[in-house]
Order: structure tokens, then sequence, then C-alpha cells
């Protein structure tokens, strides 16, 4: 089936009771079993629930693959993942990922012996070079978050491959409208549903999807054994956010192009970033191994002062962080998202103080230009 067919009808049939044409919050914490060691597949709500498993058929099928896992939030899906892991295993990390999943590979999971080398995933070989004898898995982003920087996920699968490796996408930006790592060969795919599969900025959730079965097998008994599930009521509202998935995407990106060829044609920042535009480093991977560019725009105005005229002036984009969500944000990822990751580390990569980056919504666009327009 089509994107948008399995977005509205995928892990969700009637109602077998009553043929509720939309799938209940089943708010149970226990089931009923009809006799000693004979019950229909649920016994506590840890372990299995009704709703949750909707949702991560949902997901699974537009990200083509064969399971979904759901968690309580984004992180709480990286952790699980990483209990895949033990100590004195080693990790090669994308080095603008999430400021979250900085801080808590950096200053939380070392104490249990993981290791991790921060590369530059954008470029192939600093990929190979960084792996050593424990090496045992390969997370990027991408793009990465504020900066927008691509890694080519086929690249990174065929590596992964030759070194018994396991590889992990963060798939939160693109959204799998925009892009499917398991078609490049990549082993797991990590979302926080918070952003764009949700889109409504009323739920934290997260989610990993994969086709490998041995991976599938121990993810399933970690989320059970460490328990970070999400609540029926989150699963039943990103399971009724992903229906309009594809339109929300589209949408997103039609405003994003605008919005960011505004900001170029007329010099109002001194640096645009955005995949869809001729001038990314790397627009021609984009094109080629994602069918959209999303949006998300960072723009860089030359200085703080400049920066912060926007970021407080703004009226229709609202000052806060998060992103994928169709009201507009504006955010200042070196004091906000990455103010974990330490000044020397994020300048390293482009993430200066002028930085700001917008989670373009699905307004008309025309509101959008003129706000920040208004602040100039
Ligand atoms: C928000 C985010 C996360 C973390 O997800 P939470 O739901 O906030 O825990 C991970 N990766 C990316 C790219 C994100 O934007």
């Amino acid at each position: 089936m089509g994107f948008s067919t399995d977005a509205i009808h995928a892990g969700q049939n009637p109602d077998p009771t009553t043929g509720a044409l939309i799938t209940p919050v089943y708010l149970t914490s226990t089931y009923e079993q009809e006799e000693l060691g004979k019950h229909k597949g649920y016994e506590y709500g840890r372990t299995q629930n009704p709703t949750r498993e909707a949702l991560e058929k949902n997901i699974a099928a537009l990200e083509k693959a064969n399971h979904g896992i759901a968690f309580a939030s984004g992180l709480a899906a990286t952790h699980a993942l990483m209990s895949l892991l033990k100590a004195g295993d080693h990790v090669i990390v994308s080095n603008n990922v999430y400021g979250g999943t900085y801080r808590l590979f950096e200053q939380n999971l070392t104490d249990f012996g993981l290791l991790y080398s921060w590369v530059d995933t954008s470029n192939l070989k600093n990929v190979e070079s960084a792996i050593i004898e424990n090496t045992k898995m390969i997370f990027v982003e991408t793009p990465t978050n504020p900066m927008l920087v691509l890694t080519d996920l086929k690249g990174i699968s065929e590596i992964v491959k030759k070194n018994n490796l396991i590889s992990v996408c963060d798939n939160t930006f693109m959204s799998p409208y925009f892009q499917n790592p398991l078609d490049w060969g990549i082993d797991i795919i990590l979302h926080s549903t918070t952003k764009y599969i949700n889109g409504h900025s009323d739920a934290v959730g997260g989610m990993l999807a994969t086709s490998n079965e041995e991976y599938y097998e121990r993810l399933r008994y970690i989320q059970n054994a460490s328990g970070g599930v999400p609540s029926p009521f989150d699963c039943w509202l990103v399971l009724r956010a992903t229906k309009t998935l594809a339109v929300r995407m589209k949408q997103h990106q039609e405003n994003a192009i605008a919005f960011a060829d505004w900001l170029v044609k007329t010099g109002t920042a001194k640096k645009v970033i955005y995949p869809g535009l001729k001038e990314h480093p790397q627009h021609e991977l984009a094109k080629k191994q994602m069918r959209g560019f999303g949006g998300m725009v960072s723009a860089d105005f030359g200085s703080i002062d400049k920066a912060k005229m926007v970021l407080n002036n703004v009226k229709v984009f609202t000052l806060a962080e998060s992103l994928g969500g169709v009201e507009s944000l504006i955010c200042h990822p070196a004091s906000m998202t990455h103010a974990s990751v330490p000044k020397e580390e994020r300048e390293k990569f482009g993430l200066t103080n002028s930085l700001v980056r917008f989670s373009v919504g699905i307004e008309d666009v025309g509101d959008l230009i003129a706000d920040v327009k208004s602040t100039l």
C-alpha cells in the first residue's frame, strides 16, 4: 500500500466487540485470565497493550519495518536501544546529534562502561578509521539537529556489514514520510514521535523499528524488563496523528522551501542551512536518500544581537524547544537544545551563538515571512 493508505489503516482494525472504527484507548493495567495458563495474549499493562500494539504496527508499516517497539519518549527509546550493548563496547556517533542524546551517552552511560567516538559521520572515511576492536554500533542522526548535516546511509550500512556492527539511524527530522533508513540497509530506526510523527505538540513518545528478528526480540524483552512504555492515551494520540502525517509533511516542506528561499533572496540571514537549497553542500545526497527535505531551517544571522532581535520579537513563531508540530517554533540552539554541549564542541561544527533554528509549521507561509521581517 502507499504511504497515506498505510498511515490511515496499518495496525488498525475495527474493534471486534463493538465495531468501533477507531482503536480504543485500552486503559487497563491487567487482564483477566480464563484459567491457569490460559489468556488472550494479554497479561499485564507494561507487557502488552492493544492501543500500543496498534501504534507499533502503524509506525512499523510507515518505516517498512517488520516491527515497532514503543517507548515513553525518544530518549527512553535511545536508552533501551543502548541496553543491547554491555560495558566495554564502543559506539561511533555523529558529532552533532540531538543534545539529549549527547548528554545520555556522554554523562550517563559512560558510567556503565560504554565508550564513544564522536565523529563527523558525513565523511565515511572518518567512520571507518574510528572503528576499533570493541566497536559494536554506529549511531547516526541524519540530517542532524540543528546543522542539517547528512550522513550517507547506504555507505554506513556497507561499513556496518563489513565489520559486523549494528547500525542505528535517528530518523526524527525527516519522519518516515521523507526517509526510510531500512531501504538503505540500516538495522534499527529511532524516532522521537514527540516531533513530526505526533506533530501536534501534545504528547511525548519514542519508537524503535527494525526488521532484524534478533534485535527485535532483545528490544521487546528490554521494553518490558526496563519498563519505559508510553501510556495508552499517548499511543492513541500518536495513532490519530499519523493519519495526517503525509499531508502535514507536504505542507511543512512547501512552507520551509518558501521561507528558506525568502531568507536567501533577501539576504536577511548571513547563512541559510536547508538541505533543499542548491547551496547545501550535500544537496545531491539529500535528493538521493530522502524523498524531500523536511521542515527544519537553520539560519546564522551573523551577530548575536540580530539573532536576539528575531528570537525575542516574533509573534507567529513561538520561542520554544522541540520541533515538528503544526505550529511554527523558533529556538536558539546554543542556549536551549544544545546548552549541554560544551561551547568548543559546538563551535567546531558551526553551532554559533548567532544561529537560529526554525521549525516551520503549516500556517500560511506569508504570515511566517512577515513575522520574521517585522522583527528587523
Ligand atoms: C527530541 C529528539 C530526541 C529525543 O526525544 P524525546 O521524545 O524528547 O525524548 C531524539 N532525537 C531527536 C533528533 C530529537 O529531535
